[in-house]
């Protein structure tokens, strides 16, 4: 919470603060939190979804500065899979148990009408997996891995023009399932003014069909201002290398073309440092937040109404029937065997 909030919060609440004489202790609370989850080690799932050939891998690549094993996708895959690779990673005494899951064959067959539903089944299966999980009478909720998606990187095709048919469609059904961040793929093949202009419709065509797409949050003061400005650059245009090309006395990650070297790092060339930034050093807890405190729990309601089940209202008035729909329920435990 931030401080003013913080401080709002008290007032509201009336809570007494008292001049303690001596040094008690509690002030370790912040450093208690940080080693006990240095020691447990974080984990972030990334969900991938671009037609074949968008820089998918390249730009992952890019992203964690290392070479993750993948294998070239073909164009003549039947149908849309999803690929997840889990890997294990270490910056100082920080672990990251990092998922890359990525779409294969999307975009790649004639009839793209159903191209979304495996992306949202697999969504669906992690947060079922975790329902299962949370009804067990014996829970392992310390050794239980969360596999679910922390957020959805959507590759948009640098075309210049509008969002395809495909991309409506495929986030339309994704954006109450996921934070969605879209990212302008091979954003070096497209001029700098037509790219200007390129962000300004894809966002209006995004308002304009009524898509949600995962804002930087502003709740806290530290990061609310370079999160405001971020709200503000979205679609990030990326470009992914792990080239590297000598630039005066440094070796720098680039792509070279015959009319010059575009630099990924460099901010002038494109947005990939914010992309990086904003995923990876200043909001990954917040979408990680998120998948539980919004994704997950819309999945859980759904699912818990199925079922029958309601909430109880002010004066222990039920709100609709209490009594859960028995027949939902024993098609339920029965699936559940
Ligand atoms: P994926 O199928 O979406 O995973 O795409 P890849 O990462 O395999 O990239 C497909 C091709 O595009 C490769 O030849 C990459 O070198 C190239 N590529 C990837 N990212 C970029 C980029 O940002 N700009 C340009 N110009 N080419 C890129």
């Amino acid at each position: 919470m931030a401080s003013s909030e913080m401080a709002r919060h008290l007032k509201r609440e009336n809570i007494r603060s008292l001049t303690m004489s001596g040094h008690v202790g509690f002030e370790s609370l912040p450093d208690q939190l940080v080693n006990r989850s240095i020691q447990q080690g974080f984990c972030f799932n990334i969900l991938c979804v671009g037609e074949t050939g968008t820089g998918k891998s390249t730009l992952i690549d890019t992203l964690f500065n290392t070479n993750f094993e993948d294998y070239e996708s073909s164009h003549f895959c039947p149908n849309v899979k999803l690929k997840a690779q889990t890997y294990e990673l270490q910056e100082s005494n920080v672990q990251l148990k990092l998922t890359i899951v990525t779409t294969v064959g999307f975009g790649d067959q004639i009839n793209k009408e159903e191209s979304y539903q495996p992306i949202v089944d697999y969504i669906d299966d992690q947060f079922e997996a975790y329902f299962q999980e949370e009804l067990k009478i014996k829970r392992s909720p310390f050794t239980y891995h969360d596999s679910h998606i922390h957020v959805c990187l959507y590759f948009i095709s640098p075309t210049g023009h509008s969002l395809k048919t495909l991309d409506l469609l495929t986030m339309k059904n994704l954006d109450s399932k996921v934070s969605i961040i879209p990212v302008i793929a091979k954003a070096d093949t497209v001029s700098k003014t037509e790219l200007q202009k390129f962000k300004i419709k894809l966002m209006s065509e995004l308002v304009s069909n009524g898509l949600q797409i995962y804002q930087f949050p502003m709740d806290d003061d530290t990061i609310a201002k370079v999160n405001a400005a971020m709200n503000g650059q979205l679609p990030f245009a990326a470009v992914g290398s792990m080239d590297e090309v000598k630039v005066g006395n440094e070796m720098v990650k680039a792509g070279q073309y015959p009319w010059g070297v575009v630099q990924v790092e460099n901010e002038n060339h494109c947005g990939f440092v914010k992309l990086q930034e904003m995923l990876i050093c200043t909001n990954t807890e917040d979408l990680r937040e998120q998948t539980h405190t919004r994704h997950y729990e819309l999945y859980r309601r759904c699912k818990l109404e199925e079922m029958g089940f309601t909430d109880v209202g002010p004066e222990n008035k039920l709100v609709k029937s209490y009594r859960p729909n028995l027949s939902t329920l024993r098609d339920f435990t029965k699936k559940r065997e």
